[in-house]
C-alpha cells in the first residue's frame, strides 16, 4: 500500500457539516520542507517523491480521498461569525498500522465556499512558521497539530507585499473545534447537533460512550484536556495569540499557529499579536479566555444536556463552576514541578507566586530563569544571586526542596522534565524564516534540530539561549497576514 491509508468517517455526518471541494491546481509545486520522521511515525510511505509531491500539493487525488472543506463557526474576539475552512481542504483520515486516525488537511489549497472575501491562499513564511512551531510544541510534549510538509506553490500571493505562496500538509487527531459545535447549534437542528456529539465521542472519547449524560460528560472532558493544554502552554511561556473558539480543538490539541509566540522576559500581560489590541489573549489571560470559550461550548450543548433548558443550565453551570478549582490545582502542580517540589501542598503555592512576582519586577527571562534554577546552566545568572529579595526566595526554595525524598537531586529530576532550555525565540524564528524564504535554510534547519530536544543542553548552541534585546522585545509584533 503506497501513501495514505484513507478512511472518511467525517462524511457520515449530515451534509451541512462540510462541502466537497478540490484543492486548486498549482503551477509549479515544489517541496520546501519534508518531515520525513513524521511520515515514518505515521506509517506513510510513498512510492516516489513525485507521487508524494503530486498528492500533497493537491495535483492528483489519492485513493479513497473525497476532499471537502469543513463547516464551522466561532466567536472571534468575542463576536460570533460563520467561518469554515476558507483555505483548507481535507484530504482524508489516515489510519496508521495501529489504526490510529489522523486528519490530513491541506492548508492554503485555494478558495472554498467558506472563503468569504479571502483568496484561499497561504504564504511561505507563515506556513514555515506553523511547521516550526508545531514541531517545537510536539517536542515540548504538548499535544499539537504537526505537518508532513511545506510546499511552495510556485505562485505569488498578495498580502501587504508579494509573497511566495505555500501549502501546509497539516495533521491532527481531529480538526473538530468548539466552533464546530457552535455551527451545529446556530445553523443546525437538534439532530445535527446530536450527530456531531455522537460522532465526536465515538472518535475522540470512546471511553465515555455509555455515560448517562454524554453531552455533559463531553463538556467535562473538553474542559479537562483544554486545561491540561493551556497549563502546559504556560509552563513553557507560550502565548497562542488567537484563542477564538474556532481555534480551540475539542481533542485538546493546539493548532493554528498564526500570531503565536514564546515569551522572553516574564510579564503576565505579554502579548505579541498586532490585531489583539486590548491584550485579550495575553499570557495570563489564557485561562480566563479558555473558560469563556468553554461557556460557548456549554451553550451550544445545552439542548443535549437536558430536554428542558431550565434543567440544562444549572447542570452546565455546575460543570463550568468547577473550572476555577481544576485550573488552580493544575496550574500550581505544573508551576511547582517547574520548581522541583515533590509532595506538593497548598502551602507551597506561595513559592511559585513569589518567584513569578520577582521575575516580573526584575524583568527576568522566563525560560532561562527556570533553567538556571535547575542548574542546567552554570553559573546562575546575576539577577538570581544579586537581588536581595531573590536571594531570600532562593533560601526558602532550597529549604523546601531539601525536604524532597532525595533533596535537590529529586528536584533537578522533576525540573529537567518541566523546564525547557531551548524555546523558539522570536528573533531566531524570524531570522530562520526570513532566510528560508530567501532560499537559505541553514538557520531554519539548525533551529528545527535544536527544538527537537528542548530539554537537554547541547554545547555549541549557547547562542540559542539568549533572549532578544530589550529593544526587540519592546517592538516585536506578530501578524495574522498569513
Ligand atoms: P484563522 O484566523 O487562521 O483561524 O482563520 C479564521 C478564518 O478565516 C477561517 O475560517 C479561515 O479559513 C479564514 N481565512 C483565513 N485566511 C484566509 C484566506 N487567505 N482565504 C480564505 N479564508 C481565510
Ligand atoms: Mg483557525
Amino acid at each position: 500500500m503506497s501513501g495514505f491509508n484513507f478512511d472518511n468517517t467525517y462524511l457520515s455526518l449530515p451534509g451541512k457539516f462540510y462541502t466537497p471541494v478540490k484543492p486548486e491546481q498549482f503551477k509549479k509545486p515544489e517541496f520546501s520542507v519534508v518531515n520525513r520522521d513524521f511520515f515514518s511515525a505515521l506509517d506513510i510511505d510513498f512510492g516516489s517523491e513525485d507521487e508524494m509531491l503530486s498528492i500533497l500539493s493537491g495535483q492528483s487525488l489519492h485513493k479513497n480521498s473525497n476532499p471537502f472543506a469543513q463547516a464551522y463557526a466561532g466567536h472571534q474576539f468575542g463576536s460570533f461569525t460563520m467561518l469554515g475552512d476558507g483555505r483548507a481542504v481535507f484530504l482524508g483520515e489516515h489510519l496508521t498500522n495501529q489504526n490510529i486516525r489522523f486528519d490530513i488537511q491541506l492548508k492554503g489549497a485555494g478558495r472554498t465556499p467558506y472563503s468569504r472575501g479571502g483568496d484561499g491562499k497561504a504564504v511561505l513564511k507563515a506556513m514555515l512558521r506553523e511547521h516550526l512551531i508545531g514541531e517545537a510544541m510536539h517536542h515540548l510534549n504538548i499535544p499539537t497539530s504537526r505537518s508532513l510538509a511545506v510546499i511552495k506553490t510556485g505562485e505569488d500571493v498578495y498580502r501587504e507585499t508579494i509573497n511566495d505562496g505555500a501549502l501546509l500538509a497539516r495533521v491532527m487527531k481531529s480538526h473538530i473545534r468548539i466552533g464546530t459545535f457552535e455551527f451545529a447549534s446556530y445553523f443546525g437542528s437538534k439532530e445535527d447537533l446530536e450527530a456531531l456529539l455522537h460522532y465526536t465521542i465515538e472518535r475522540i472519547y470512546p471511553a465515555i460512550k455509555g455515560d448517562k449524560n454524554p453531552a455533559l460528560r463531553f463538556l467535562k472532558e473538553v474542559m479537562r484536556v483544554q486545561i491540561d493544554l493551556v497549563v502546559n502552554w504556560m509552563r513553557v511561556g507560550f502565548i497562542h495569540g488567537v484563542m477564538n473558539t474556532d481555534n480551540v480543538s475539542v481533542s485538546g490539541e493546539s493548532f493554528d499557529y498564526g500570531p503565536c509566540a514564546f515569551m522572553n522576559s516574564y510579564h503576565p500581560q505579554t502579548f505579541f499579536s498586532s490585531i489583539d489590541v486590548n491584550g485579550r489573549y495575553s499570557f495570563a489571560n489564557q485561562p480566563k479566555v479558555l473558560k469563556w470559550n468553554l461557556i460557548k461550548l456549554a451553550q451550544a450543548l445545552l439542548p443535549l444536556i437536558d430536554t428542558t433548558i431550565e434543567n440544562a443550565i444549572p447542570l452546565a453551570q455546575q460543570t463550568l463552576d468547577s473550572f476555577d478549582t481544576i485550573w488552580t490545582d493544575s496550574f500550581y502542580t505544573v508551576m511547582l514541578d517547574k520548581l522541583g517540589v515533590e509532595n506538593k501542598t497548598v502551602n507551597d503555592r506561595h513559592l511559585a507566586d513569589e518567584v513569578l512576582h520577582l521575575m516580573e519586577q526584575l524583568k527576568l527571562d522566563y525560560t532561562n530563569t527556570f533553567a538556571a534554577l535547575s542548574s542546567e546552566i552554570e553559573p546562575l545568572t546575576a539577577p538570581l544571586t544579586e537581588n536581595p529579595l531573590m536571594k531570600k526566595w532562593l533560601l526558602r526554595w532550597k529549604k523546601r526542596v531539601a525536604q524532597n525524598s532525595y533533596g535537590f537531586e529529586t528536584a533537578k529530576k522533576i525540573m529537567k522534565n518541566h523546564n525547557p532550555i531551548f524555546i523558539a525565540r522570536n528573533h531566531t524564528v524570524e531570522k530562520a524564516l526570513d532566510e528560508a524564504c530567501d532560499g537559505d535554510y541553514r538557520t531554519f534547519n539548525q533551529l528545527e534540530k535544536i527544538l527537537k530536544s528542548p530539554y537537554s543542553y547541547h554545547s555549541g548552541c549557547s547562542n540559542s539561549l539568549n533572549p532578544p534585546s530589550q529593544e526587540f522585545q519592546n517592538s516585536y509584533q506578530t501578524f495574522c497576514g498569513t
